[in-house]
């Protein structure tokens, strides 16, 4: 019974998502080569898609020292996976369970003064202060720099935190020379929480962009999270991409010149042609903006996607090759072969790649390499 089950299942038409890992540790290498100091591999939003304990493990089996999150769940999902190394979670609502970040082990970022009262009753725990050093997002503003660097000296004589790091965030750092601004800020953070006597030991404030264009901005460590899965937004480095998205033609039509295709009829055939019918679509992660400038590759080379991009499935026209059920169709991959990337979908959907590899749809089946 369970083996039908199993053969059925693979049987079924469905597409499936392939994480190369040795992409991830081939990205991570390179950034720890790069950069003046350490690697924070961020694995936020499920590692970027690619699976949060498996990047995560191999980010740090290829060198990267520190792992950065955005919840305490993620940081326990962290450490549950095996990783050792220090792990640091931002982005903590107030009410946060210190009490868990202090049993496993895990680092968190005082965006105020708020927080830290919070954090301190229940420590001890090391933190990170983070500065908003330009975005106006998360962070200290910096007119409560002095109040809060003197309460977390206060609090750390006192025995209730350890203040290990200073972070910051870049908010133009895709802008060639643009970091500056953010780099001075951080810096003049640092200075302050010395004078209050406090002693960081790492200062952060690099991302992906800034780490590839910028090594000025490296400071103490670097967090990656795009670089680390392939993507690189400056647009200087070509780095690995890590998942393939494939999908079985499940259907095959000869249509007349004239025909109609998907809903409102947007694709309109010149000629007769042959349309292949792929189950794949926006509940999968495909985003339908891309729709009327999508292609998949199909047969040996792209084709364009035909119509509107429906929940469930696509329509790719191959003209008058020969295609069949069961072929496969590469939606993205790391376009070796021609096929499209993540990058690709992005410019079609006017967005960028982290939305595309974040995107992936739960039902999704995924294979780990
Ligand atoms: C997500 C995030 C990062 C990682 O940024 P990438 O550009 O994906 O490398 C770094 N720092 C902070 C504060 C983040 O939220």
């Amino acid at each position: 019974m369970g083996a039908l089950v199993t053969s059925l299942r693979q049987a079924a038409a469905e597409p499936s998502l392939s994480v190369d890992l040795g992409a991830v540790a081939a990205n991570t290498r390179r950034f720890v080569s790069l950069a003046r100091g350490e690697v924070m591999a961020v694995v936020k939003a499920d590692g970027f898609g690619h699976g949060l304990g498996d990047v995560a493990r191999t980010a740090a089996a290829a060198g990267a020292t520190w792992i950065g999150v955005t919840s305490l769940a993620e940081a326990v999902a962290v450490r549950e996976s095996g990783v050792d190394v220090p792990v640091l979670s931002w982005l903590n609502p107030v009410d946060a369970d210190v009490r868990t970040a202090v049993r496993y082990g895990i680092d968190l970022s005082v965006p105020s003064l708020h927080h830290l009262a919070v954090i301190e009753q229940a420590g001890p725990v090391r933190v990170h202060l983070q500065l908003d050093t330009g975005m106006a997002r998360d962070g200290a503003s910096p007119d409560s720099w002095l109040a809060l660097m003197s309460a977390a000296r206060r609090a750390e004589l006192a025995g209730k935190i350890s203040v290990v790091g200073v972070m910051g965030h870049l908010p133009c750092a895709d802008t060639p020379g643009a970091n500056a601004t953010g780099r001075r800020a951080l810096l003049r953070g640092v200075e302050m929480a010395r004078q209050a006597g406090l002693r960081p030991a790492v200062r952060h404030l690099a991302a992906t962009s800034a780490a590839l264009t910028d090594p000025s901005s490296h400071l103490d460590v670097v967090r990656i999270g795009a670089g680390l899965v392939g993507i690189d937004p400056s647009g200087t480095t070509r780095l690995r991409s890590a998942l393939r998205l494939t999908a079985p033609v499940v259907q095959v039509r000869r249509v007349e010149a004239g025909s109609g295709v998907g809903y409102g009829h947007s694709y309109v055939t010149e000629r007769a042609t042959t349309l292949a019918l792929l189950p794949v679509g926006y509940a999968d992660g495909l985003p339908r903006a891309a729709s009327g400038r999508a292609e998949v590759f199909l047969g040996g080379r792209r084709r364009p996607v035909a119509g509107v991009i429906s929940m469930d499935q696509v329509v790719a026209d191959v003209g008058d090759d020969a295609v069949a059920p069961g072929d496969e169709a590469v939606v993205f991959g790391a376009g070796d072969d021609g096929e499209p990337t993540v990058e690709d979908w992005a410019r079609w959907a006017g967005t960028i790649p982290h939305e595309i590899v974040t995107g992936i749809g739960a039902r999704v089946r995924r294979n780990v390499r």
